[in-house]
C-alpha cells in the first residue's frame, strides 16, 4: 500500500555496483559518503536526488553519509542557509536514514572551513615540495596565459620562484599584507595539458573578507578543488559523488592527494548526471533572483523546486524518496518529466490522505422534497486505501453547495454530472435530478432546485438504482470556508530557459489561484501535517498561514495530470 522504498530493494545503478563491488572486496573498513552543500542558497529538488543517493549507499552499506558545509566562498554564504540546509536535510532523511547523518565530534555538521588550519598546512606542503607557488598575475591574465582547450597555456614569469620565496610570500598573504587579487598560490602541473584544469591551477585567493564561520580569522581562502578534495581525505570519505560537471577535475583531486604523501586511505571521486526536472528551474542562483524579484512570495513558496517550498506545500519525504529512486542514478544527462514526480506524489498521498468533502467555486442546490429544518448524518469513509483510518458523519439537509463544474445548461456528449432534467448521485447520500435552473439578471446560474430520490440512499436497502455520475457537495448550513490556495507548475514551458531564454518571459501566470472553498464541518479540527484528499479535487495540506480564525490549505497536487491533456 505504501510505496515506501525502505521497505522494497532500491535498484542497482553503477555507482552501487562499485560500492558494491569494494564492499566484496573488503577495499574500505566502512563505506563513508557525504553530502556537501555550499551555505549559498536554500536546497532544492537536485540536493534530493543528491541526499538520496548518498544517504541511501550509506543505509544500504551499513555506512556513514557526512553532512558537510562546502563553505570557502565567503562572499556568498551565510548562517541562515547552513541553518534551512540543516532543516531540509533533516526533514528527508529523518525516519530512513538519521542513524546514517555523519556529525562531528560536537554533533554538528562538518565544515570545510574547519579544516582551514589543516588546508593551509598542506598547501605548504606542496610548495616546499615544488609543486605550488605564488603567482602574481592578474586574473585577467592569469586566464589568458591559460590557455584553451585547443590552445596550450604559457608558464607564468612567476612560475620558478624558489621555495623559500614562495613560503615566505605565501605567509605574507595569509598576515594580511597584500590586498585582494594582488597574487594566489597555484599548483605547478603542466601548462600545456589537455585538461585546462590540470593548467597550474589556483589553490588560494585572496579575499578580505568575513566568513559566516571562521570570523576574521582568515584572508585567503582555498579554492573548491583543494578544499573539496581534502576535506574528503580528513574525513575519511570513500565515496566522492557529485554531478558529472567534475568529471574534468577529476585529475586535479587525484593530483593533490597524490602530491601530498598522505598516509590513511585516498577517497575516490564518482560522477552522476544531475537531476534536471521539467517546467522548473534548480539553479540557486536563479532561484535567488525569483525570490528577490517577487515572483514567489519566498524561498519556500509552494510552486518552488526548494526543499522548504517542496515541504509546505505537503509533499512527503517519502514521496520525494521514491521519485529519487524512480528517476535512477545515470551518466546521461535528460530532462527528467516533472509527471514522473507527480506520479510519486499522487501514489504516495493517496495512500495517506483523509478523504473530505469540499466545493472549491459553489453552486447553491436546493433539494426541494427535503424537509426545511432535517438534518441526517451519512457515514463516510477516511481512506478506502486503509480501513483502520474509520469513518466520519457528514451531515446533509435541505440546502447544500456543489461544485459550479459539475452542472452544465447545454452539457458537451458523455457529461455523466448534473444538466437539467438529467440525475447524479450525491456522495454518499441520494441520487438526485435537476428539476429547474435559476438566474440572475446577467444569465448567471445562481440556484439548482433538485428532487433527490429518498430511497437512494448510498448503502440503503430499499433501492439499488444507479446513475452514471456522482459528485460532491457540501450542506449549507453546516460547512465551513477556507482558503484553498492552488498551485500549478511555475512555468509553462518544459524548459524555460532553453535556447537562452529568459525564464520570465514563460512563467504560467495562472501558478496560484487562491478561492474560498466550502468544507465539510469536520475540516474545523484539520491540523498539520495531515494530509486530505478534497474528493475529485486534490490533496491539500494546512498551510502554515492559518490562523484561529481562518484555515488555510495548500493544495499539493490535482488528482489527475491535467497537462499532459493540454501538452501532450
Ligand atoms: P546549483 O547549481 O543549484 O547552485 P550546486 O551544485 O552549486 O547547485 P552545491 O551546494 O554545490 O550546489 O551542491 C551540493 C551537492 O548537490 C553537490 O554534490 C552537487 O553535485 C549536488 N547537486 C546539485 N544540484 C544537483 C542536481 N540538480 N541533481 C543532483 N545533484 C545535484
Ligand atoms: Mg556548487
Amino acid at each position: 500500500m505504501s510505496s515506501d522504498i525502505s521497505k522494497s530493494a532500491t535498484p542497482a545503478d553503477f555507482i552501487r555496483d562499485i560500492v558494491a563491488q569494494h564492499v566484496a572486496e573488503n577495499k574500505y573498513p566502512r563505506i563513508v559518503t557525504r553530502f556537501p552543500p555550499e551555505p549559498n542558497g536554500y536546497l532544492h529538488i537536485g540536493h534530493a536526488k543528491s541526499i538520496c543517493l548518498n544517504f541511501g549507499i550509506a543505509r544500504e552499506f551499513g555506512g556513514t553519509c557526512n553532512l558537510r558545509m562546502d563553505d570557502t566562498n565567503p562572499a556568498k554564504e551565510e548562517v541562515e542557509y547552513v541553518e534551512s540546509i540543516q532543516a531540509d536535510v533533516h526533514w528527508l532523511i529523518q525516519d530512513w536514514a538519521e542513524q546514517q547523518l555523519g556529525l562531528n565530534t560536537s554533533g554538528q555538521p562538518f565544515y570545510a572551513s574547519d579544516y582551514f588550519e589543516a588546508l593551509h598546512e598542506f598547501a605548504v606542503d606542496l610548495i616546499k615540495k615544488g609543486k605550488a607557488y605564488v603567482c602574481d598575475l592578474s586574473a585577467a591574465d592569469t586566464d589568458a596565459y591559460r590557455g584553451a582547450p585547443d590552445r596550450p597555456g604559457r608558464n607564468s614569469p612567476w612560475r620558478d620562484r624558489s621555495v623559500e620565496e614562495n613560503l615566505d610570500l605565501f605567509s605574507k598573504m595569509r598576515a594580511g599584507a597584500f590586498p585582494d587579487g594582488a597574487c594566489s598560490l597555484r599548483a605547478k602541473i603542466d601548462m600545456a595539458s589537455p585538461n585546462v584544469w590540470l593548467r597550474d591551477p589556483l589553490l588560494y585567493r585572496i579575499r578580505h573578507v568575513a566568513h559566516h564561520h571562521t570570523g576574521s580569522a582568515w584572508c585567503i581562502y582555498p579554492l573548491y578543488d583543494f578544499a573539496h578534495c581534502l576535506s574528503d581525505y580528513l574525513e575519511g570519505i570513500t565515496h566522492s559523488i557529485c554531478t558529472l560537471e567534475f568529471e574534468v577535475h577529476r585529475p586535479l583531486y587525484d593530483w593533490i592527494l597524490e602530491n601530498l604523501d598522505l598516509p590513511k586511505t585516498l577517497p575516490r571521486q564518482y560522477e552522476f548526471a544531475k537531476l534536471i526536472p521539467s517546467h522548473t528551474i534548480v539553479s540557486k542562483r536563479k532561484l535567488i533572483s525569483m525570490v528577490q524579484e517577487g515572483i514567489v512570495s519566498g524561498w519556500d513558496d509552494p510552486r518552488l523546486p526548494t526543499l522548504s517550498g517542496i515541504r509546505r506545500r505537503g509533499i512527503t519525504p517519502n514521496a520525494l524518496r521514491s521519485f529519487a529512486t524512480k528517476v535512477g542514478v545515470t551518466k546521461y544527462i535528460s530532462l527528467t518529466d516533472v509527471a514522473v514526480y507527480e506520479h510519486a506524489i499522487r501514489d504516495d498521498l493517496n495512500a495517506i490522505a483523509m478523504r473530505r468533502l469540499a466545493v472549491l467555486r459553489p453552486l447553491k442546490v436546493v433539494i426541494t422534497n427535503y424537509p426545511e429544518g432535517k438534518v441526517e448524518e451519512f457515514e463516510a469513509v477516511n481512506n478506502p486505501e486503509n480501513p483502520q483510518a474509520g469513518k466520519r458523519p457528514i451531515p446533509f439537509s435541505r440546502e447544500l453547495f456543489i461544485e459550479r463544474d459539475d452542472f452544465e445548461e447545454t452539457p458537451p456528449p458523455k457529461f455523466f454530472r448534473l444538466k437539467p432534467g438529467g440525475e447524479v448521485r450525491l456522495k454518499y447520500a441520494f441520487i438526485i435530478k435537476c428539476d429547474e435552473v435559476i438566474k440572475d439578471s446577467n444569465g448567471v446560474v445562481t440556484e439548482l432546485r433538485c428532487t433527490a430520490d429518498l430511497d437512494s440512499r448510498t448503502g440503503g436497502v430499499t433501492s439499488a438504482r444507479k446513475v452514471k455520475g456522482t459528485i460532491h457537495w457540501v450542506s449549507a448550513r453546516h460547512a465551513i470556508q477556507a482558503e484553498a490556495r492552488l498551485y500549478d507548475r511555475l512555468f509553462t514551458e518544459a524548459e524555460p530557459e532553453k535556447d537562452g531564454r529568459d525564464f520570465r518571459t514563460v512563467l504560467n501566470p495562472s501558478s496560484l489561484e487562491i478561492v474560498t472553498a466550502l468544507c465539510e464541518p469536520s475540516l474545523l479540527s484539520a491540523a498539520a501535517p495531515e494530509r486530505y484528499q478534497f474528493e475529485r479535487l486534490g490533496y491539500f495540506v494546512l498551510d502554515r498561514d492559518t490562523t484561529p480564525n481562518k484555515l488555510v490549505f495548500n493544495r499539493c497536487i490535482t488528482l489527475k495530470d491535467t497537462w499532459s491533456k493540454v501538452k501532450p
